[in-house]
């Protein structure tokens, strides 16, 4: 039998942003203690980074308004990598404080859902970029972009590649060396996924890029393989699916770390995640937050758990 599409990496990173987009939709506050704790999980998990925090306005965002005690309290883990949310100078200021070792700035590919997120243009945000990068630099942070509603905004619908794209490389000239793309709200397909990448690794070929997927309408999976396939070898996920976004509506969680992670194991695309120790970290802290998680591999265990592990021929031969 010929093998499944031989273009998937040897290799994909996950970021871990379960802390930061996971719980930032929860309305219930989550105690800064169990935050802590569950980042000090995580940590040495083998994540490429986790997103722990946000710095943005407490007013606006409720749950991160603990993001200077969660950065001073957790053990830092040598291997891992602690990034923050910003949009904003201040924001940024306060996450190099902390310490954070990179910095996530998010604006959004169209005006309505940046003016609903960050009560703020597209031309403002990005004029906040401009003004956050020279510290970051000065401090040897790198700067990513993550632009949500890449694909489709809940206020204006299908959103044009040539808009995101432009953005895209504004960012970049501003100096961001990574570039995520994210599907905040689930409307993307994997189609569009492929071809949008496709447009910015050949615009951008200097820049990482990097996906950050909803699974609100079940794509996320096909949408992170359409990915990979474009080129893209960074993903965001959170552990359990945990996850959404305030200002979407309808919005539900992140991809599964979990899932995604055995999906590209049983590929033969490494990760680095110790999956065992993931799906513990996830069970529990589905105990921990006492509501039932979307993740389902965590409920339903690895696919060979019970069954010696056939080599990858074997199994797709069969
Ligand atoms: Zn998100």
């Amino acid at each position: 039998m010929t093998p499944y599409d031989p273009s998937l990496p040897a290799r994909m990173r996950v970021v871990e942003v379960g802390p930061r987009d996971g719980l930032q939709n929860l309305s219930a506050p989550v105690p800064t203690a169990a935050k802590i704790a569950l980042i000090d999980r995580l940590s040495p998990l083998g994540f490429d980074r986790i997103e722990a925090v946000a710095f943005v306005s407490p007013r606006a965002v409720p749950q991160m308004a603990d993001a200077a005690a969660v950065m001073a309290g957790i053990r830092r883990h040598p291997a891992a990598r602690y990034v923050a949310l910003v949009p904003n100078r201040m924001g940024t200021a306060r996450s190099l404080d902390a310490g954070v070792d990179m910095l996530n700035f998010v604006c959004s590919a169209t005006e309505s859902f940046n003016q609903a997120n960050l009560n703020q243009s597209i031309d403002a945000s990005l004029a906040a970029l401009a003004e956050s990068m020279p510290l970051a630099q000065a401090a040897g942070v790198p700067m990513r972009l993550t632009l949500s509603t890449s694909f489709g905004c809940p206020y204006e619908g299908y959103v044009d590649p040539a808009r995101v794209l432009d953005i895209a490389r504004r960012a970049a000239d501003l100096g961001c060396d990574e570039i995520c793309l994210g599907d905040t709200t689930g409307m993307a397909n994997p189609r569009q996924v492929y071809h949008l990448f496709e447009r910015l690794i050949a615009t951008l070929p200097d820049v990482t890029p990097a996906v950050h997927l909803h699974n609100t309408r079940g794509s996320g999976a096909a949408n992170l393989i359409a990915a990979l396939q474009a080129g893209v070898t960074v993903f965001d996920s959170s552990l359990g699916g945990l996850g959404g976004c305030p200002y979407a509506p309808g919005a539900t969680g992140n991809v599964a770390s979990e899932d995604m992670v055995h999906m590209l194991h049983e590929m033969d695309v490494e990760t680095g995640v110790d999956l065992h120790g993931l799906i513990k970290v996830a069970r529990d802290f589905e105990r921990t937050l006492g509501q039932t998680l979307p993740g389902q591999v965590m409920r339903a265990g690895e696919a060979y758990a019970f069954s010696c592990r056939l080599p990858h021929a074997a199994k797709v031969g069969s």
